[in-house]
């Protein structure tokens, strides 16, 4: 791919926002303003941005919430003051030292984010994991892609997307599962919305509780009920072997459990699963006739599967309909997870949860271990997993964690039992908190605030949901003393006295992380900033040698990264397990985003154009289940469980399933008012395997609030 060269001021980079990962052009004049357009060389969003990315540079510009210089405190109770880095290092060190001598390296944990960069990841995963010899490092991607890593784990032996963005414009039938990528992935959908146009032909299908703006482009919408996706997509699977639309040659060469699969399946009948889902059995003949006739298939999927108690479930069960149909490995055809967060895939690269080795090894491998610790040069590794997301609450809770350092991300909004977590904070020996603005909740319970550099201020590297990495420049110098993160683990690991944090710049850290993928399965020793700066972007693996853009394809020999080089197709129960709707909480809630808002609005919430589409959040519900209740629309409602209240407008919407409310996610605690944050109600309970939240299924009631 050939790139222009661009005029001096003009620097490249990538959307920080969703995983989609468009390419931006960022301007800087003399004067030091800031704008931002899409990047027409970029493969991705081929010069076109959201309404998000678009408005990236008021959040550059405006730097009037920002963080701008070290503070600490030395007791809960007295204000914190301004300090040096070194008098905030020096304390952070010295306290984490305490702890550790006290209560050994699992009483500290690091809290991080898909918002980081590779490098901030890597440095922060060597500290905790190679140095002070804990596994104690997750973050919010926890709550985002652990149950679609798990799946494809488990179906195809590693976590790996197969396909690219490209196959949208192939394939000839697209499933789109418990997603809405029309408001939370746009540039991607209108790449799906282009190619409907070029090829009316195209089939979409859209399974999701609500009529979103996906649907508006869908064949076929099945309106599902929450928590059901098993018991149709086994249902479609049903249909695919019953009608004939199976590849029994890939089957027999290319994958394991086909068998059992049959036998699960054929145990429900179809009208049984349509009465489950509570959707026409018709509506599943027609989808299984739309993906059987159809000679290239593909799914995209985001938290409607992933964010539940049966999560990894939810993916494997999709990812069954390609290995049965052999619908993977070829143009058009494959599952695909769509990643919420820009660098959720960066993160898994270098190992940056609390199961996870750098590049995808493993904690029960002891030669991975030995490796990795040959490789750093620290401590030996511990084997026993470190704390994941919700985990480290629960440990905070009940006095096992003293010291967490939260980095990147806005706990006390996208946790779920919000309340549950912010008391758990409020128990913590020591928080430190390393964040780019003023207002999160978190800060209220920091001992230690460490203001970080933002987007445009630093450089690195980052990975979106097609495996492609793209760099990013350094545009302007952060406000006030903000340092890149990378920078402030690296000041703080040499306080601890660790060796090997000595990097001069990015770009070392880059290459240190590339050298330890060698001979992984994603492998990207041929990589560095130079080559990166050169091709723009390339997609994993990128071995030593490579000379074009890297693997846009993987499996395509059809030989998966299993044992037996076979697919796995699993077979299990259908039902959900999450709290069940009772009489006294007989609505079902799902949360979710609205189009303008991203995450926990640490930056969008600063936009104000972005706050012109939704205001503020609203609850919809079915204008049955409103009349049930005498609410009418506009009337503040109160929405509970026993974890806790919402207050908010009503809107009243055919568009939601009767027995089903929708809440957005992204508001959080206003002054002293939480009423407006949907994890109030949301449960704390967790996929077994992914450790992912049920975020997306809790049963509450809704009256009309009237004041006391
Ligand atoms: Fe940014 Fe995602 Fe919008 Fe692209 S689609 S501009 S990556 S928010």
């Amino acid at each position: 791919h050939q790139h222009s060269k661009l005029p001096a001021g003009s620097y490249r980079s990538t959307c920080c926002y969703c995983g989609v990962g468009c390419g931006i052009i960022v301007n800087r004049d003399r004067q030091g303003n800031i704008s931002v357009e899409g990047d027409k060389d970029h493969p991705v969003n081929r010069g076109m941005l959201c309404s998000k990315g678009m408005n990236l540079h008021y959040t550059v510009m405006d730097t009037s919430d920002r963080l701008l210089y070290p503070e600490m405190r030395y007791h809960r109770h007295m204000p914190r003051q301004r300090v040096s880095w070194d008098q905030a290092l020096d304390r952070a060190a010295a306290a984490f030292r305490q702890i550790i001598e006290k209560y050994g390296p699992e009483s500290v944990a690091f809290y991080a984010s898909g918002q980081c960069l590779t490098e901030e990841y890597y440095v922060v995963n060597k500290l905790i994991k190679g140095f002070i010899g804990s596994n104690n490092i997750d973050t919010n991607s926890r709550l985002c892609m652990s149950s679609a890593v798990a799946a494809y784990k488990l179906a195809l032996g590693e976590d790996s997307v197969p396909g690219n963005y490209d196959d949208i414009e192939l394939t000839d039938c697209i499933f789109v599962a418990g997603a809405n990528p029309a408001w939370c992935h746009p540039i991607l959908w209108r790449r799906v919305e282009a190619a409907k146009k070029a090829n009316p032909s195209l089939k979409i299908i859209v399974s999701d509780p609500r009529v979103t703006q996906s649907c508006a482009l869908a064949d076929l919408h099945l309106q599902v009920m929450p928590g059901t996706d098993i018991v149709l997509h086994h249902a479609i699977g049903r249909l695919l072997i019953e009608q004939g639309h199976t590849d029994h040659t890939f089957i027999q060469q290319h994958t394991e459990g086909f068998e059992r699969y049959r036998e699960t399946v054929m145990q429900r009948s179809i009208a049984s699963a349509a009465a489950i889902c509570d959707i026409p059995e018709s509506s599943i003949r027609e989808a299984a006739a739309l993906i059987g006739k159809s000679r290239r298939f593909m799914t995209l999927w985001t938290m409607g599967l992933n964010q539940s108690v049966v999560g990894v479930n939810k993916n494997l069960s999709l990812i069954n309909l390609h290995l049965i149909t052999g619908h993977i490995g070829k143009p058009g055809s494959g599952p695909f997870s769509l990643t919420g967060q820009p660098n959720a895939m960066g993160g898994r690269e270098v190992g940056g949860l609390a199961n996870l080795l750098p590049a995808h090894r493993v904690l029960d491998n002891p030669a991975h271990r030995k490796e990795v610790q040959e490789f750093w040069g620290g401590v030996p590794l511990s084997e026993k997993p470190g704390l994941t997301a919700t985990e480290m609450f629960e440990a905070l809770e009940d006095g096992r964690l003293k010291a967490i350092w939260i980095m990147c991300t806005n706990p006390l909004v996208s946790l779920p039992d919000a309340r549950k977590a912010e008391a758990a904070l409020a128990k913590a020996k020591l928080v430190i908190v390393q964040e780019i603005s003023s207002k999160p909740e978190t800060l209220r319970y920091a001992d230690i605030i460490l203001p970080a550099a933002a987007w445009t201020e630093k450089e690195g590297t980052m990975t979106n949901a097609e495996r492609r990495i793209t760099h990013l420049q350094k545009v302007n110098d952060a406000p006030g003393e903000a340092l890149p993160d990378a920078e402030i683990i690296c000041r703080f690991a040499k306080k601890m006295g660790f060796h090997g944090f000595d990097y001069n710049t990015p770009a070392e850290i880059y290459e240190e992380h590339c050298r330890l993928t060698t001979g992984t399965r994603i492998d990207i020793s041929g990589l560095d900033y130079n080559i990166l700066q050169q091709k723009r972007s390339v997609q994993w693996p990128f071995p030593e040698g490579t000379e074009n853009a890297g693997t846009p394809r993987l499996f395509t020999d059809h030989r998966f990264y299993t044992p037996s080089a076979k697919a796995i197709i699993h077979s299990f129960e259908d039902g959900n397990k999450s709290v069940p709707p009772d009489p006294l909480h007989p609505l079902i809630l799902t949360t979710g985003r609205i189009r303008d808002q991203w995450h926990t609005m640490s930056k969008t919430g600063k936009v104000s154009k972005l706050k012109q589409h939704i205001p503020a959040p609203l609850l919809e519900i079915h204008p049955l289940d409103a009349a049930a209740r005498g609410i009418r629309a506009d009337d503040i409602v109160e929405i509970f469980n026993g974890n806790g209240q919402v207050r908010v407008k009503a809107q009243l919407s055919t568009s939601i399933k009767k027995g089903v409310v929708f809440l957005p996610m992204h508001w959080g605690k206003i002054l002293n008012n939480d009423l407006n944050r949907a994890n109030n109600l949301t449960h704390t309970l967790v996929d077994k395997i992914s450790k992912q939240p049920d975020l997306k299924f809790a049963a509450v009631e809704v009256q009309p609030y009237r004041k006391q």
